[in-house]
């Protein structure tokens, strides 16, 4: 059984404990970093194949029990790990340790969606959207059809490491309110939170054959790939593609929530400090490690040059660095790079835009005077061309391009031709043509005079298009893609004297009257 071994180093005073977990077996370990400060903080063993495999087999026997019991003592259970994870700050302070980001975003974002996730899935909403639904066939009226939602069986999580609590627990609450075991294999950069969840679970006594968590490599993910009923992944393409071929393969449904090149288009009526404040936040909240950030500003020309000196005196007020313990107001805005492979990709999208002409506003470097984390300051390059690498590719890092167009058709001819479409953010005091700027982007979902909410309003479908990703998280639908569907026709009550006439009319032998009223019918029905 994995476990946390070594003693953590996080700066603040009080210890981060060493979480022990329900995953089985033990080979190889993983080291945890703080990135914040370039302190190994704990030591995991990384699962197995076999490990996998095992888990495998106590959640297929699970399920089914799990999956018989109503959606209200499903809703109890999650409920209660909900105000657990609420009321553990040792939960935060791990969240902290290990992904480096400030404390605001860790329990002001990260635990608040959870709660709202549960909220909204173990409600009134979720239970409607699991119930059975009848529907009455036009051709056959006589009839009645029922369509039963069933859940899929074992469901594999596999998360990121930008949001170890938001993206890897969070997304285990809809699958689970489906009726269905879980197992979450989160990033080896950041398995520690989602190891302290198993074990809040386990402390509450809940099932804990329904959701384990299985720490470890990319290999772990790929074992789920072959095992489970369905995957859930977030993360980057290039894995994503190769978990859609293993689900491909095996014909098993997966939802692949994957990056972006989200655009915020600012027109010229907008209002231009709002928009500023809300660029610099959603591009460089978490260092702009957050799948639907910012990644690129289309500003119009008339405005352009204000625009961007709003930006950048937002950016010199930013304050960086390792945070404080949880007890304590950190005074941090932008914290550390938790990958650090995302400096390098910065660095190289930065050079490459100034040897091409753009120029750096603000930041454009490490910051090396903070210790010994990973932090790059947060920069605004200006003068940017949509050929540039930074306007391309996904940057998932503290760089903001602002790109200039003539106007919005420009700018929407500019977002849509990138090849991903998750997210977008449309400035002006038009709401009504903000609204169709945003029918016409092509992304899974857009903000008009507002930036990543679209994240937190869970009663919508949130995801990604073109190479963005396949599926949603949230709303009914995101709940009812961890069902099967069975369709189970019936007679309606009143008319089941009519089933046994049109029977004969229909089944052999056929007659030659029969095909007469059929065509008469077609005739006057279509
Ligand atoms: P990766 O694709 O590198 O990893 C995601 C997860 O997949 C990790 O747990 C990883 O394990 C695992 N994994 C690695 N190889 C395989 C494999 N062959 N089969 C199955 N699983 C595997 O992504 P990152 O962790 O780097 O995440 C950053 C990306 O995620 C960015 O592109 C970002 O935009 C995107 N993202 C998208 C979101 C959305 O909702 N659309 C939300 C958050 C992030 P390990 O880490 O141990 O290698």
């Amino acid at each position: 059984m994995p476990s946390g071994n070594s003693p953590p180093s996080h700066p603040a005073p009080a210890p981060v404990p060493a979480p022990t977990t329900s995953a089985v077996g033990t080979t190889g370990s993983l080291v945890i970093v703080n990135p914040a400060t370039g302190a190994r903080i704990a030591e995991v063993s990384a699962s197995t194949r076999a490990h996998a495999e095992a888990a495998l087999v106590r959640a297929r026997a699970a399920q089914p029990a799990w999956g018989a019991l109503s959606h209200s003592v499903r809703a109890d259970t999650l409920r209660r790990l909900a105000r657990a994870i609420r009321d553990d700050p040792q939960l935060t302070e791990i969240l902290i340790a290990e992904s480096g980001k400030p404390h605001y975003e860790a329990e002001g974002i990260e635990v608040f969606y959870t709660l709202e996730v549960t909220r909204y899935y173990t409600g009134r909403s979720g239970r409607r959207a699991l119930r059975d639904e009848v529907r009455r066939p036009f051709a056959f009226a006589y009839k009645r059809a029922r369509i039963v939602q069933h859940p899929r069986g074992v469901v594999g999580v596999i998360g990121p490491w930008n949001w170890p609590l938001l993206n890897n627990f969070a997304d285990c609450v809809a699958p689970l309110m489906a009726g269905n075991a879980v197992i979450l294999k989160p990033s080896e950069w950041t398995p520690m939170t989602s190891l302290r969840i198993a074990e809040l679970w386990r402390t509450l006594g809940l099932p804990t054959d329904i959701f384990q968590v299985l720490p470890g490599r990319g290999d772990v993910g790929q074992v789920l790939g072959e095992l489970c009923d369905m995957i859930f992944f977030t993360g980057s393409q290039n894995t994503g593609r190769k978990v859609a071929a293993r689900c491909g393969e095996r014909l098993i449904p997966c939802v692949l929530e994957l990056g972006g090149k989200s655009p915020l288009i600012v027109l010229s009526d907008a209002d231009l400090p709002a928009a500023a404040r809300a660029a610099v936040w959603s591009g460089f909240a978490h260092s702009g490690q957050v799948c639907i950030r910012t990644e690129r500003v289309l500003v119009e020309e008339s405005v352009a040059e204000r625009f961007t000196e709003l930006c950048r005196i937002e950016v010199e007020a930013l304050r960086q660095g390792a945070a404080k313990p949880p007890e304590q107001d950190d005074g941090i805005d932008v914290g550390a790079i938790t990958f650090p492979p995302q400096v390098t990709r910065a660095e190289s999208q930065i050079a490459d835009a100034v040897a091409r002409g753009a120029r750096v506003i603000a930041g454009g470097e490490r910051r090396k005077d903070l210790g010994g984390g990973t932090f790059f300051r947060p920069t605004i390059l200006a003068d940017v061309t949509p050929t540039m690498d930074v306007s391309r590719e996904e940057t998932f890092g503290p760089v903001l391009p602002i790109i200039r167009v003539r106007d919005a058709e420009e700018a929407l001819r500019v977002a849509n031709a990138s090849p991903l479409g998750l997210s977008g953010s449309i400035w002006t005091r038009d709401v009504a043509r903000g609204r169709a700027l945003a029918r016409r982007l092509e992304v899974g979902s857009v903000c008009v005079n507002d930036v990543l909410v679209n994240y937190f309003v869970v009663e919508a479908p949130l995801g990604g298009v073109k190479a963005s990703g396949l599926g949603v998280r949230h709303g009914p639908e995101g709940l009812r893609q961890f069902c099967r569907l069975e369709t189970i026709i019936e007679d309606h009550p009143l008319l089941r004297w009519v089933s046994p006439l049109v029977a004969r009319q229909l089944m052999f032998p056929y007659r030659r009257r029969s095909l007469r009223v059929l065509r008469w019918l077609m005739r006057k029905l279509y």
